[in-house]
């Protein structure tokens, strides 16, 4: 069993912050910054992409609320909602979880760089992506 269901079934221990009988909300165990969420469902998703429409659903509007309610508690002035996805983009546990990491100013612990890159032709590419 993975240890974020060991998490979720309360058989392994996390300071949880909040849960339902859907989802869980804990403390994560680095905590990149202070507060630092995840929130994760009870059932074994992968990740974000492979996750149930409608507990997804669920899910990311019960993060909304507990994304306001760290920002009020920690008075941080930002936050990351940030899910990976396969070990490619860093994702180390394998069941669908959403990092909250409430930001306090542009040079606290976190650091999340978006370099820049070549320029592209857009049109084309918008054309090889249009859903
Ligand atoms: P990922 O790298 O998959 O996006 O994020 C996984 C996160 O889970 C990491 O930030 C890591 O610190 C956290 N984590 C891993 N194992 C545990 C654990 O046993 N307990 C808690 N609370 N967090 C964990
Ligand atoms: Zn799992």
């Amino acid at each position: 069993m993975c240890i974020f269901c060991s998490i979720a079934d309360g058989s392994i221990p996390a300071h949880k912050i909040y849960e339902d009988d859907h989802i869980v909300a804990f403390l994560d165990i680095a905590q990149v910054t202070k507060g630092h969420t995840l929130v994760i469902p009870k059932r074994h998703y992968e990740h974000f992409l492979a996750c149930d429409n409608e507990l997804l659903s669920y899910l990311m509007l019960k993060a909304q609320i507990i994304g306001n309610h760290i920002m009020n508690k920690t008075g941080a002035k930002g936050m990351h909602i940030l899910s990976n996805i396969n070990e490619a983009a860093g994702q180390s546990v394998a069941h669908f979880h959403v990092h909250l990491i409430p930001r306090y100013d542009a040079q606290d612990a976190c650091q999340i760089h978006f370099a820049q890159s070549e320029p592209q032709d857009l049109a084309i590419l918008a054309k090889q992506l249009a859903v």
